[in-house]
C-alpha cells in the first residue's frame, strides 16, 4: 500500500476520503474524536502545498440532501482544529463543489457536503456508483484514502474513486492497519478479547474467527444474556436474541474443545426498566447473581464480582482487544462495568486496542485519557470485519 509520502502533492488537488461521521445532537457535535483523528493527514497534505478536498459521509441520509445530516458543523470544528479556515461546499459534485475547489490555493482546505446526499455513493448498482465516482474524480488529481471507519463499505468514494485516480493511504489508515496486523499476525500471548455491546448477532462473525486466535474471551453487555441463556440460565427481561442461542451454544462447545477460555458474567446490575438516558434519573439498580435473574428485571451492566474477575483475567494478558461496552454506560448507574474494563486495560502492560464507535466514545465520556490506551480504533465495523479475516473493499482499492 502506497502512503502519502509516495505522492507528489504540491499544487495538486488531493481528494481525502475521511471518516467525519461524528455523533450530533441538535446540530452540536457531542464527540469530535473522528475529526481529530483526520487532522494529521489533512495538515500534512496542506503543509506540503496540496489543495485539499476533504469528503465524508455523516449518518444515514436517504440519498438526498437532508439538513439534519449536513457536514456544516463539522467544517467549522475542522477549521478550529486545523487553525485555518475550511471552505465548505454545499453539495458534493455540483456547482458549489466545483466553485469551491476552483477557489482553493495551494495549502488550502475545503470540505464537501455529505457524500450520502447523493444516491450514487451507497448504491448496490456498479454503474450508478461508478457514475458518481466519475464526477468526484473530475474534482481532483489524486486520491488519499483515510476514512478507516468506512473501508468495509463498497461505496463510490471508498471503493470506486481510488480506481480512477492515482491513490495512497493516509496516515490514519496506515496506523489502523498496522495495529490490526499486530492482532492477527505474530500475536503476543496470552491474547484476551473483551466483547460487549448490544447485539450478539453483530459480533458472531468476529467470535467465530477469534475462537481460532484468542486465548481468552470475556463477554459483557447486552450480548452476555444470550450466552447465559445458552448455558441454561434464565435472564428475566434482559436483552436476549433467542434465535442466536444455538449458534452461541456451539461457540461455547468449540471454545471448550479448543481450550479457549470463555468467561461470562457471574453477577449483573439489573433494574425494572431500561434507564432514561436523557434525564439520567436514578434507576433503582440491584446486584444479582447471574444465575438468579428473575422475570421483571433486566441486566444492564456486569456486577462488582464480574468487574473484579474481568480485571484479573486482563491483568496478565500480553495483548487485549476490546469491543463493545459492558453495560448501558450512557447512564451512571450502569457505567461501572465499562469503566472497570477501561481501567484494567490502562493498568495492564499489554498491547491494548479499543475498537467500536460506542466503546471509543465510552472511554472519552467516562473521562479517561485516550492517549493512555495503546490504540483506539476509529472504525468499529471496519476493525471487526478485518479481524473476521474479510477483505475490506476500501483497503483492497488502495492496494494496487
Ligand atoms: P460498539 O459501537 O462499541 O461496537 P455496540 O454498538 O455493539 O458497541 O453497543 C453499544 C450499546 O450497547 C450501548 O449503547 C449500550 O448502551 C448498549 N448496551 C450495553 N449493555 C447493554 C445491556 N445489558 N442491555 C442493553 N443494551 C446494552
Ligand atoms: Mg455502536
Amino acid at each position: 500500500m502506497k502512503t502519502i509520502d509516495d505522492l507528489q502533492v504540491a499544487g495538486q488537488r488531493v481528494f481525502v476520503r475521511a471518516d467525519l461521521n461524528v455523533p450530533l445532537a441538535d446540530g452540536t457535535i457531542t464527540d469530535d474524536g473522528r475529526i481529530r483523528a483526520a487532522v494529521p493527514t489533512i495538515e500534512k497534505l496542506a503543509g506540503a502545498g496540496a489543495r485539499v478536498i476533504v469528503a465524508s459521509h455523516l449518518g444515514r441520509p436517504k440519498g438526498a440532501p437532508d439538513p439534519q445530516f449536513s457536514l456544516a458543523p463539522v467544517a467549522a470544528r475542522l477549521g478550529e482544529l486545523l487553525g485555518r479556515s475550511v471552505a465548505f461546499a454545499a453539495d458534493t459534485v455540483g456547482d458549489s463543489a466545483r466553485d469551491t475547489v476552483a477557489g482553493l490555493a495551494d495549502g488550502e482546505v475545503a470540505l464537501l457536503e455529505n457524500l450520502r446526499f447523493n444516491a450514487g455513493e451507497t448504491s448496490k448498482d456498479d454503474a450508478e456508483r461508478g457514475a458518481f465516482a466519475d464526477r468526484l474524480a473530475g474534482l481532483a488529481d489524486l486520491y488519499v484514502g483515510d476514512g478507516f471507519g468506512a473501508v468495509h463499505r463498497k461505496h463510490a468514494s471508498v471503493y470506486d474513486l481510488p480506481a480512477r485516480l492515482p491513490h495512497a493511504a493516509g496516515g490514519l489508515i496506515a496506523t489502523e492497519v498496522g495495529v490490526l496486523k499486530q492482532l492477527t499476525e505474530n500475536v503476543s500471548r496470552p491474547y484476551a478479547v473483551v466483547l460487549g455491546g448490544a447485539k450478539v448477532s453483530d459480533k458472531l462473525g468476529v467470535i467465530d474467527h477469534l475462537l481460532e486466535k484468542a486465548d481468552r474471551i470475556l463477554i459483557g453487555g447486552g450480548m452476555a444474556y444470550t450466552f447465559l441463556k445458552a448455558q441454561g440460565l434464565e435472564v428475566g427481561d434482559s436483552l436476549l436474541q433467542a434465535d442466536q442461542v444455538p449458534a452461541v451454544a456451539e461457540y461455547l462447545r468449540r471454545a471448550e474443545e479448543r481450550g479457549v477460555e470463555f468467561v461470562l458474567p457471574v453477577d449483573v446490575i439489573a433494574a425494572k426498566d431500561f434507564p432514561d438516558l436523557k434525564t439520567k434519573a436514578p434507576a433503582d439498580p440491584v446486584v444479582l447473581s447471574a444465575d438468579a435473574i428473575p422475570a421483571g428485571l433486566q441486566g444492564l451492566d456486569i456486577g462488582p464480582a464480574t468487574r473484579e474477575l474481568y480485571a484479573a483475567k486482563l491483568a496478565d494478558a500480553a495483548t487485549v482487544f476490546w469491543n463493545g461496552p459492558m453495560g448501558v454506560f450512557e447512564h451512571p448507574d450502569f457505567a461501572e462495568g465499562t469503566r472497570a474494563v477501561a481501567q484494567a486495560l490502562l493498568d495492564s502492560p499489554a498491547f491494548t486496542v479499543v475498537g467500536g464507535g460506542d466503546s471509543a466514545a465510552a472511554v472519552r465520556i467516562l473521562g479517561f485519557d485516550e492517549d493512555a490506551f495503546g490504540h483506539i480504533s476509529t472504525g468499529g465495523g471496519a476493525s471487526l470485519e478485518y479481524l473476521e479475516g474479510k477483505t475490506l473493499p476500501g483497503l483492497a482499492a488502495l492496494e494496487d
